[in-house]
């Protein structure tokens, strides 16, 4: 029976797994009953922008139908060209190539060349796929399960229980790795106002890679300046490029990026999509939220005063974190407070 394995990518770069489902088959059917499943874990959570998979028509086909907004980039090992003009020309070039070969040609126009858009550079870099084109990380991972599983004849009891303790340790993993990450900072990063408003929030891989953007800036200003921007790496890795850091003021921070930006965006799209009612309503709402004085609660001002406010005691019992006194303690004080000198 295949296991189909969906992982996912940290922000540390590194892969955790995210479901596993046995299908009967691997035709677009068991493809399309998995995928629906995968579907209804996400519910009100947005469904991955992009998914990078092997060219199984049957699981692309599936895929288009569950994530309709989503997609699909195939494993690029193919073709790096980084314009559609470039792609283009190596085309013509292959096509030249292999003239007296009418049967290659054949078979990239009819099986390959239709899905172009799914693994040239070209196309692949309109995306955010932080830099993950190709399959390895699916195949690492598949191995790492096969180390858990050892053979592929168990029970389902035992697969289910290999794969929960696999799937615990990566967890583990990734705490720890959340937990080192809050302390240990790159030193690059440390005193560097740049960072001053990202430093802890963001991961040091995200961080080593605005790093190297900034030397690329500061070589520019001592070599030969930047290339045009293509705005390749910002679309891919959702990080500011050289261009957009050589744009800075000095001492100026990076900041992340507004969380409302992106709801503003949503709320466009869906606004365009409602009623002429839905629209005045929602209007109506938002005037509502932006004209509402805010209440804002703040602490009670702070009084100092000399000595204990007048009606409390210096050793108030029933607010104090101290143990209540065992019973000879009470008479040992009582007998102190009694004795006559
Ligand atoms: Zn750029």
């Amino acid at each position: 029976m295949p296991l189909l394995s969906i992982v996912d990518i940290t922000s540390f770069n590194t892969t955790f797994y995210s479901s596993f489902v046995f299908i009967k088959g691997e035709e677009k059917l068991d493809y399309l009953w998995a995928l629906n499943h995968f579907a209804c874990l996400f519910h009100d959570v947005p469904k991955s922008k992009v998914v990078v998979m092997d060219r199984e028509l049957a699981l692309i086909n599936a895929f288009k139908i569950i994530f309709p907004n989503s997609i699909n980039l195939l494993c690029n090992k193919i073709v790096y060209s980084i314009t559609e003009n470039k792609f283009e020309e190596k085309w013509n070039t292959l096509h030249f190539l292999y003239t007296n070969k009418p049967h290659v040609i054949t078979y990239l126009k009819d099986t390959w060349l239709p899905l172009k858009e799914k693994f040239v550079t070209a196309w692949t870099n309109l995306y955010l796929h932080l830099g993950t084109t190709v399959t390895s990380r699916i195949e690492d991972a598949h191995s790492t399960l096969k180390a858990y599983l050892q053979v592929s004849t168990e029970d389902l009891y035992y697969i289910h229980t290999t794969i929960s303790l696999a799937v615990t340790n990566q967890k583990k993993e990734i705490d720890a790795m959340v937990a080192s990450e809050r302390i240990h900072v790159p030193l690059f990063a440390l005193n560097n106002p740049l960072y001053s408003n990202i430093r802890g929030k963001v991961s040091t891989f995200a961080l080593k890679k605005i790093n190297e953007q900034c030397q690329k800036t500061n070589c520019a200003i001592t070599e030969k300046p930047l290339p045009p921007c293509t705005g390749s790496f910002s679309k891919t890795m959702g990080l500011p490029c050289a261009h957009t850091i050589s744009l800075l003021e000095n001492d100026q921070a990076l900041i992340l990026d507004n969380a409302l930006q992106s709801l503003l965006q949503n709320l466009q799209k869906r606004y365009q999509e409602w009623l002429k009612s839905q629209q005045e309503t929602a209007q109506v709402t938002l005037d509502n939220m932006i004209n509402t004085l805010l209440i804002v609660l703040q602490n009670p001002r702070e009084v100092f005063t000399r000595g204990h406010p007048s009606g409390t005691s210096h050793c108030s019992l029933a607010n104090s974190t101290r143990r209540n006194p065992s019973g000879f303690e009470l008479v040992e004080h009582k007998g102190q407070q009694c004795t006559l000198y």
